[in-house]
């Protein structure tokens, strides 16, 4: 009997050729398997029935542990004269004719691997780049398909003898391993000073890692781009950074050298230790420890630190002749850029900024950024899906109708193809306000299509009109040929939820900074009926309008927005010149500020959850300026941990809005009264609670059982845990996602879906 099997999912680049060939040989089958460009595995086998019925148990029970199989087809071939007198891996072919296969993420290294770069007698004792069929780089690295050698960019490093013989024999585990490589033939670390002149050091790495607990600043080079590292005790470093970065307060990211060095400065869940150990080795967010030691400059103004654990070889040795728990590794790109990736770029964009570099040979392919996530409890919330998972797909309960492009909003970007019923998401692109970035989010998207093998068939954005992403499409769209599909900012982020969890209707909750409404006007805190079959979505409540002082100025200075909600209502005047130090223009601006409110002439309004959180954070003296995204509500989070709701206000909702203004109100004229921490605490639960009502309120009268969070304000843990217990408690269900973000790194998602399910 002689059957052709085809593989589709993540079958290439996990060890799946070789794991065929061993289970072929021992079923006592003849025929061969290859890759192909589809990113597929192809399979014949020759063989007893009974023997072939044992393999293709086999091939599903027993797979590699990081191959996906989406589906296998298998139908028998007629011999067309051909003998296979054993079982043979073929060379690759190009044929194509599958969409929706994929190679892996970047892995995090093995066990094995690092216990023979610890192992002095192995061979690739010390070699920073071990690597094996089961872990090293592959999404960084990978220039075409299919999976080879020669489509990475590992094609540069010529095969010794040694790697080969291990490559060719079928009983080593780097059989096939198309990374192999070892400190001859392989990549090669070397250090240079800041003007890129190379430092012959015997042990470049480790000499880096003295460096930077020393307290100088070290470009790293790693699989996705640069990362910059400093000391996390010494704050000179920290300073410098802080200033040449233009970061005055945003929390840098640092890689502890173990979980026990993490566990000495933070507190570590069982389910956070899960996250930091898996092999994606994402950045996860952590409550600072009681006895936190860390520089203050490392996360100031925060509760929490985010953490990575080591997760190449030469990460591993950075910290070998150190005795630092940790090191800064903040991701080294220009402010509004993407991540650096070649040393051109990097000796030119940061030179004057570091000491030194820390360089290895191997060409980035494309870049990617680390991932970040937090943990509600056992639930996993991504701030950023990135390194370690892009490109696998999340799989969706819907089968789309069409091939669908979704290309995000402006902030936060990642890019969304669907093919059949997965979703295929982009690394993180960042914010699409310039060239470079927006480069890189076109790249990106034609990327994913050729590695999945698909065509697109509709193109999708947001409904704004000025964004960069918006444009893009209309240009993909002339140019391909492709439809174009615009759909609201939270109407995107409802659909996104809904698919995830193949949800046909939903109230969702969609709460966040600001997106552009179908009025045209400035959205954020919105009530939305979604269904998706057919697709229709509407908006059915908000929080109070509350006005935008200027515009951006008051996102950027919380202060504007507190002024705006609480003048007329209490006395302001003499609390708000008191704070002018925290306005730039002082107290000329507060008098200006002033005699607006008076003749009323602030025409802006918005419904923005995000701007009252900000507000509340100026009012309680938490923070006066916004510096990076977030930063006043999430510093309000840090400020509310542990408290407890001291001025329990009921929610006041009338036709379908709820009030912002009373609570605001209420911590103004208790900010002397009360603590901090409890007032700020009171806030989240009067918005939690009054977001809820609404929206069970919604879903009777709509007849709808489930209720979703999303939205980048469902990354607070106290709003979500609290939304979470009132719905539940009411017997309705309550979704929030858990494989891509709230945030606008979740939006490509929804717009796809949409594009993807939609009559035209
Ligand atoms: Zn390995
Ligand atoms: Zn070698
Ligand atoms: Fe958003």
């Amino acid at each position: 009997m002689r059957l052709k099997i085809i593989v589709s999912g993540i079958v290439q680049g996990v060890g799946f050729r070789p794991f065929v060939y061993r289970i072929a040989v021992r079923n006592n089958l003849r025929g061969y398997v290859r890759n192909r460009g589809d990113s597929c595995v192809e399979i014949v086998v020759d063989g007893e029935e009974k023997d072939i019925k044992s393999f293709l148990r086999d091939l599903v029970e027993k797979k590699p542990p990081l191959a996906r199989i989406h589906e296998v087809v298998a139908a028998p071939v007629e011999s067309s004269g051909e003998y296979y007198g054993d079982f043979k891996i073929f060379k690759s072919s190009g044929e194509a004719e599958v969409s929706g296969s994929i190679i892996p993420p970047d892995i995090a290294i093995c066990d094995e691997c690092l216990m023979e770069m610890r192992n002095p007698s192995d061979l690739r004792y010390d070699y920073f780049f071990i690597t094996c069929v089961n872990c090293g780089p592959r999404y960084t690295i990978i220039e075409d398909i299919p999976y080879d050698r020669e489509n990475t960019t590992m094609r540069d490093f010529q095969m010794c003898s040694f790697c080969r013989s291990e490559y060719v024999n079928p009983a080593n585990r780097r059989f096939h391993a198309q990374t192999i490589a070892c400190p001859r033939c392989g990549p090669k670390a070397y250090l240079t000073d800041a003007d890129g002149l190379r430092v012959d050091y015997r042990d470049p790495i480790r000499e880096a890692g003295k460096l930077v607990s020393e307290g100088y600043i070290v470009a790293v080079k790693g699989y996705g781009g640069f990362h910059l590292a400093a000391s996390t005790l010494l704050d000179e470093p920290l300073k410098r950074l802080r200033a040449a970065k233009h970061r005055r307060q945003k929390p840098f990211a640092i890689m502890a050298r173990s979980l026990e060095a993490a566990k000495s400065f933070a507190k570590v869940s069982p389910w956070e230790e899960r996250a930091l150990t898996s092999y994606a080795r994402p950045i996860v967010l952590l409550e600072k420890g009681e006895r936190y030691y860390l520089s203050e400059l490392v996360s100031p103004g925060l509760h929490n630190v985010g953490v990575m654990l080591p997760y190449t070889g030469l990460h591993y040795m950075l910290f070998d002749q150190v005795s630092d728990p940790a090191f800064v590794m903040t991701s080294a790109n220009p402010p509004n850029q993407p991540i650096i990736k070649d040393e051109e770029e990097a000796f030119r964009r940061l030179r004057g900024l570091v000491d030194y570099f820390l360089l290895h040979d191997r060409r980035i392919a494309h870049r990617c950024d680390d991932s970040v996530l937090r943990m509600h409890g056992d639930r996993t919330v991504f701030i950023r899906r990135s390194r370690g998972y892009a490109p696998e797909p999340v799989r969706l309960k819907l089968k789309a109708k069409r091939c669908a492009l979704g290309l995000g909003g402006e902030e936060n970007n990642t890019v969304c193809l669907i093919v059949g019923d997965k979703a295929f998401l982009s690394q993180h692109i960042g914010d699409v306000e310039n060239l470079e970035t927006l480069e890189f989010l076109e790249s990106a998207s034609m990327r994913l299509m050729r590695l999945t093998n698909s065509r697109v068939d509709v193109v999708s954005c947001d409904l704004h009109p000025k964004f960069a992403t918006t444009m893009l499409a209309k240009r993909l769209s002339e140019e391909h040929g492709w439809r174009m599909f615009q759909i609201q900012h939270h109407y995107a982020h409802t659909a996104a939820l809904m698919a995830e969890h193949g949800l046909s209707e939903i109230i969702a909750v969609c709460c966040d900074g600001y997106g552009y409404g179908e009025d045209g006007g400035a959205w954020g805190g919105e009530i939305v009926f979604g269904s998706l079959n057919p697709p229709v979505f509407k908006r059915l409540g908000c929080l109070e309008e509350q006005p935008l002082l200027g515009g951006d100025l008051a996102t950027k200075y919380p202060l504007r927005m507190a002024a705006g909600i609480l003048y007329g209502h209490v006395d302001v005047e003499g609390w708000l010149l008191e704070n002018s130090v925290h306005l730039p223009y002082g107290l000329r601006e507060a008098h200006l500020m002033l005699s607006q409110f008076r003749r009323g002439e602030i025409k802006i309004k918005t419904t923005s959850c995000g701007r009252v959180l900000d507000a509340a954070s100026a009012v309680l003296g938490v923070c006066y300026e916004r510096t990076y995204e977030g930063e006043p509500a999430m510093k309000l989070e840090s400020a509310a941990l542990h408290g407890e709701d001291i001025l329990k206000i009921e929610p006041q909702i009338s036709g379908r809005v709820l009030n912002t203004t009373e609570i605001m109100i209420s911590l103004f004229e208790g900010k002397d009264k009360f603590s901090r921490r409890d007032l700020a605490y009171s806030i989240h639960v009067y918005l939690a609670r009054g977001l809820a009502e609404l929206a069970m309120e919604l879903a009777v009268e709509n007849n709808v059982k489930n209720i979703g969070f999303t939205g980048g304000v469902a990354c607070n843990q106290i709003i979500t845990e609290e939304m979470r217990r009132i719905i539940e408690q009411r017997g309705l269900n309550f979704f929030t996602h858990d494989s891509v973000p709230p945030g606008d790194g979740g939006l490509s998602l929804g717009q796809a879906v949409v594009a993807s399910i939609i009559e035209f």
